[in-house]
C-alpha cells in the first residue's frame, strides 16, 4: 500500500508543479493508483552517499529502463545503486490516451520510491559528470560516486526551446499543445474539447524522437473527437512532419496512408516547425527540400519537440559523434568501455526509441551485464526488437512490431497491420499493468517467447549481423 508520506508527497509534487490542472486530494491519487500500484511491499528511500562511495553498480536513471534493470539486480542489495532526481516516475506511452480524454493523468504517474526495488540505494540526484576511465560520476552536489559496473539510462531530452515562440505558445496560448510534457498534457484534452473548427495541426520534428508514432496517434485521436463534436466538416486536418514517409516501416506506412486518405487528413512531407507566434496563431514551418519556409494559420497546434541526447551525456566521454551512448547494438555493452553498458532512448541503439524496445533490452543487458561480472563474454542477442501501438481511434489499433532491418516482427498469429479492436484494448487496458506489475519489476524481457508460442516456433529469426 501507498504509505501517507509517499502519498502527500505525490500530491504535493502534483500541484506544486500544475502537473494536473486539478487541484489533486490524497484521496483522488489513492483512487487512480489503487489498481496499478507496483508493490514491493517496503518502500525506497532517498539515500545521500557519502563524500565518495563505491558500488558495484551503478545505474544512471529510474525511468523505465533504470527501473526494470535495477529490479533485475537487486539481489546485489546496497552494492548497487540508482541516481535518479525525479520523485516521480512516469508510464509515458499513456500520455497519448490522457491528450485525448480517454486516461486520467493520474494514472500515468507513481512515487519513484514505489516502483524502486526498496533493497537498493536511491541516491536522489543528478549525474553531472562521467569520469569512465576513473569509474566514477559526480553528482549534482559534487559528490563522487564510484563503480565496478555501469548502466546509463537516461532518456532523451525535449528541446522545446529549440523551436522559437513555442514555450511561450504552450505557456499562453490554450490550443497550443504538447503530449510530450507531463506538464502540457493536460492542456490537449480541454483544447480539443473547446474546438470549434479551423486548421488543426499535428508537427513530428527534424530529429531522433521517442515513440515515432505519438505525433500521429492523437491526430487520429482527434480526428474522430472532432467528428463526435460535429466539428470536422469545419477542419482542415494537417500532419506537418519533417519525414519524407508517414512511418519507417513499409507495411504500416502502407496502413497507415490508407487511414489518412479515409480521414480526409493532409500530410506535408518535410516540414519543420521552426516558430510559433501564438499572438497572430501562425506556425512556421522549414520545407526541407528547398528551405523555404511556408506559414500555417491554426486554431489548434499539437507540437511534438525536437530531441537530443541530454547535455551531460553530449559532453561525456560515452558518447559517440550524434551524443547518445554508444553501445554494441546486438548486446548493449559500451564500445569502449567494457564495465559500462546502455539501454533506451539515450543509446546509439539505431532502433525506434520506445518502452517496448527497453523492455527488451533489458532482458538482453541483465544476461550480458551478469556474465561480463562473472567473467564471461557477451552474447550478440539484441535484434532491435520495438513496438508502437499505432491507435487509430478509441477502437482500433494498428500494432506496429518490427527489428532493425524494419522487418516485421509481429507477435500474434494474425496481420497486425490492420486496424484492430483487440489490439487497441492490449494498448489501453493490458499493457499499463504489464508495465507497473511485471516489466517494472525486471520480469518482462519483451514478447519473444509468447511470439514463438504463437507461431508454434515457424516465427521468423531476425539475422544478428
Ligand atoms: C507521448 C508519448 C507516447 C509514447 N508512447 C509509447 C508507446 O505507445 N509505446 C512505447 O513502447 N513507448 C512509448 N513512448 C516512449 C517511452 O515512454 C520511452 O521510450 C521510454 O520511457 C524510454 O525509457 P528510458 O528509460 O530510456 O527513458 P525514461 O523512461 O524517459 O527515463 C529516463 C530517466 O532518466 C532520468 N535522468 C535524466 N537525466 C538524468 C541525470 N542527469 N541523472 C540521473 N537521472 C537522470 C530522468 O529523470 C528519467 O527518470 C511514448 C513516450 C511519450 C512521451
Amino acid at each position: 500500500m501507498l504509505s501517507r508520506q509517499s502519498l502527500s508527497s505525490l500530491t504535493s509534487c502534483l500541484n506544486k508543479y500544475s502537473i494536473c490542472s486539478l487541484s489533486l486530494t490524497p484521496t483522488h491519487i489513492t483512487d487512480a493508483l489503487r489498481s496499478s500500484v507496483c508493490r514491493y511491499g517496503t518502500e525506497a528511500q532517498p539515500k545521500t552517499p557519502s563524500k565518495s562511495s563505491q558500488y558495484k553498480l551503478v545505474v544512471v536513471g529510474g525511468g523505465s529502463g533504470g527501473c526494470a534493470v535495477a529490479a533485475k539486480f537487486a539481489s546485489l542489495g546496497k552494492n548497487c545503486a540508482v541516481v535518479e532526481p525525479s520523485d516521480l516516475h512516469y508510464y509515458q506511452p499513456i500520455w497519448t490516451l490522457v491528450g485525448a480524454g480517454l486516461k486520467g493523468f493520474q494514472s500515468s504517474v507513481q512515487p519513484m520510491r514505489e516502483v524502486l526495488p526498496e533493497s537498493i540505494d536511491w541516491i536522489k540526484d543528478k549525474a553531472t559528470v562521467f569520469n569512465p576511465k576513473e569509474n566514477y560520476i559526480q553528482l549534482n552536489s559534487g559528490e563522487r560516486v564510484h563503480y565496478e559496473y555501469l548502466v546509463v539510462a537516461m532518456g532523451i531530452q525535449l528541446d522545446y526551446d529549440k523551436v522559437s515562440g513555442l514555450i511561450e505558445a504552450l505557456e499562453n496560448d490554450s490550443t497550443v499543445v504538447s503530449n510530450y510534457h507531463p506538464k502540457w498534457v493536460n492542456k490537449t484534452f480541454p483544447a480539443l474539447q473547446e474546438f470549434t473548427g479551423g486548421n488543426a495541426i499535428f508537427t513530428f520534428p527534424n530529429t531522433p524522437i521517442k515513440c515515432a508514432g505519438a505525433p500521429q496517434k492523437i491526430m487520429y485521436l482527434a480526428d474522430e473527437y472532432f467528428r463526435t463534436l460535429g466539428v470536422r466538416n469545419k477542419t482542415e486536418i494537417i500532419y506537418n512532419t519533417s519525414l519524407g514517409v508517414i512511418f519507417g516501416v513499409k507495411k504500416y506506412a502502407d496502413a497507415l496512408q490508407n487511414v489518412v486518405q479515409a480521414r480526409d487528413i493532409k500530410v506535408n512531407y518535410k516540414h519543420n516547425l521552426v516558430q510559433v507566434d501564438h499572438k497572430a496563431k501562425v506556425a512556421t514551418f522549414e520545407k526541407l527540400d528547398d528551405n523555404k519556409q511556408v506559414n500555417f494559420q491554426y486554431s489548434f497546434l499539437h507540437a511534438t519537440p525536437p530531441m537530443s541526447s541530454p547535455d551531460v551525456l553530449k559532453k561525456s566521454p560515452l558518447v559517440n559523434e550524434a551524443g547518445w551512448v554508444d553501445v554494441h547494438k546486438h548486446t548493449l555493452q559500451h564500445n569502449k568501455y567494457p564495465n559500462v553498458f546502455g539501454l533506451g532512448d539515450c543509446t546509439s541503439l539505431p532502433t525506434s526509441k520506445t518502452a517496448a524496445a527497453v523492455a527488451a533490452q533489458s532482458g538482453i543487458l541483465h544476461k550480458n551485464l551478469s556474465a561480463v561480472m562473472a567473467g564471461a563474454p557477451t552474447v550478440p542477442l539484441y535484434d532491435g526488437y520495438t513496438s508502437c501501438p499505432l491507435i487509430t481511434s478509441s477502437k482500433s489499433c494498428i500494432l506496429a512490431e518490427f527489428d532493425y532491418d524494419g522487418k516485421p516482427l509481429e507477435t500474434f498469429p494474425f496481420n497486425q497491420g490492420k486496424e484492430r479492436k483487440i489490439t487497441y484494448d492490449m494498448k489501453a487496458h493490458m499493457m499499463p499493468t504489464l508495465y507497473w506489475r511485471v516489466m517494472l519489476r525486471g520480469r518482462w524481457n519483451g514478447p519473444s517467447t509468447v511470439r514463438k508460442m504463437m507461431h508454434l516456433g515457424l516465427n521468423r529469426q531476425s539475422k544478428l549481423t
